[in-house]
């Protein structure tokens, strides 16, 4: 059989792993990444340490209008395959709580291993080369960019979503389906800070705290999370609120719902608990007025925001464990770590292929597919790069 030519749009997380797939499945693989560098998101990504996936694994971890559609692809590749497949590289891999590492917390080195293994299985990478349209040419494809055409047998366009600052950050895949009558689902911010509406934020900003934040949408409690918040001039940030986000902007920003986040900066205490600790400490120091009551407890520039002067215990209380909080949009795309919608998968067959163009592959962000913060989204750019690799080259 004649060897099989496939061009890859973009040379991130999934484009590398698509290429090293189709490549060790027997393809001639030409990658086009419209960047000076490739994999300048990869590099970005963890805080520059890389959170290349994580050990627990179940299907709520990854969002789409599928997700059932999204968890039959990572079980294809799933945490162990992709474990293996890098300490197979030469990587030594590192379990903070489950969520995994390079050894060297360097973003770098899980780059260079895919780049080495590409390099070494003949996969070219033209870079400067920004992709334009896909259309079909007789029984093939043709990829266009600037300057060139390139026939192909196969098309997978790896071209990420525009979250984030990171040069490169396009979304070249809606463009693509407007080419091709693919369907898909505008993208939208996701993992990314919220705006939130109130005159507090000018009080609270710079303040780190342990805190619980529960998103609540038209009335009806959604989901909870915990853990470092930090509170800001425009709202709320940090990992508990990046895993509501794409829940909290897609209801905004689609449905136009009423969106607010209930935080609670004493999530380790129950009220009735809170309350008992302060009526002790009341009675050992009866002359502390309760805003003094807390500070051994918040930070002090929290106690003037929340607690009036004159509240009693009680009132106190529910006014840090219960601060309603009305949530207006997203902070700005660049402050996304990934991007919530793309191309629908309704649209797609089993293995990440078109069924509107028959050789075209969609995979990592350019799906309507994003995952919670933890390494999802790089475990879904692993997953879905092996699956339109190795099926692209058969
Ligand atoms: C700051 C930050 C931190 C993150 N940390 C983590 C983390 O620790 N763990 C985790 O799981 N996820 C993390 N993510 C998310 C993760 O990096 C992405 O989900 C993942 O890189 C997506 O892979 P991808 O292949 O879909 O897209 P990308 O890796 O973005 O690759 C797409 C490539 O296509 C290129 N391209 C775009 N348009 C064109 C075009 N027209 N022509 C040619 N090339 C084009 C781009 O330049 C880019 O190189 C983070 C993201 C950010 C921004």
């Amino acid at each position: 059989m004649p060897q099989k030519k496939i061009i890859i749009i973009g040379a991130g997380a999934s484009g590398l792993m698509a290429g090293i797939w189709a490549a060790r499945g027997g393809a001639h693989v030409t990658i086009l990444e419209g960047n000076d560098k490739p994999g300048r998101k990869l590099l970005a990504s963890g805080n520059g340490k890389c959170n290349l996936t994580n050990l627990t694994q179940d299907p709520s971890c990854y969002r789409g209008t599928d997700p059932q559609y999204l968890w039959q692809i990572i079980r294809r590749f799933d945490v162990d395959q992709t474990i293996a497949f890098f300490t197979g590289l030469g990587l030594y891999p590192k379990s903070r709580d489950g969520w995994i590492y390079p050894c060297t917390e360097q973003a770098e080195t899980v780059l260079k291993l895919l780049l080495m293994e590409a390099e070494h299985l003949g996969v070219r990478i033209k870079t400067r080369e920004e992709v334009q349209s896909v259309s079909k040419a007789g029984a093939g494809l043709t990829v266009r960019t600037k300057t060139w055409s390139y026939p192909a047998d196969a098309v997978i366009a790896a071209c990420g979503s525009p979250a984030s600052a990171v040069r490169g950050s396009s979304d070249t895949a809606i463009a693509i389906a407007e080419q091709t009558g693919q369907p898909y689902i505008p993208f939208l911010p996701a993992l990314v800070p919220l705006h939130v509406r109130g005159d507090y934020a000018k009080k609270w900003a710079g303040v780190r705290i342990q805190a619980s934040v529960s998103l609540v949408i038209d009335g009806m409690m959604q989901m909870q999370e915990a853990g470092n918040v930090q509170l800001a001039d425009y709202g709320i940030s940090g990992i508990p609120v990046f895993q509501i986000s794409r829940f909290a902007v897609r209801a905004v920003r689609e449905a136009r719902k009423d969106v607010r986040v209930i935080l609670d900066l004493v999530p380790y205490l129950t009220e009735a608990e809170l309350t008992g600790r302060m009526e002790m400490q009341q009675t050992a120091a009866p002359w502390k007025t309760v805003r003094q009551l807390f500070c051994g407890l918040l930070p002090e520039q929290l106690i003037p925001v929340f607690i009036p002067k004159k509240a009693e215990i009680a009132a106190a209380v529910k006014a840090v464990k219960q601060i309603e909080l009305h949530v207006t949009d997203a902070a700005a795309g660049r402050f996304a770590q990934v991007s919530s919608g793309g191309i629908s998968t309704a649209g797609l067959d089993e293995n990440l292929q078109s069924r509107y163009m028959p050789g075209l592959y969609f995979t990592g962000e350019a799906v309507d597919a994003d995952g919670a913060c933890g390494g999802y989204n790089l475990q879904w750019a692993w997953s879905s790069g092996y699956v339109a690799g190795t099926s692209a080259a058969i």
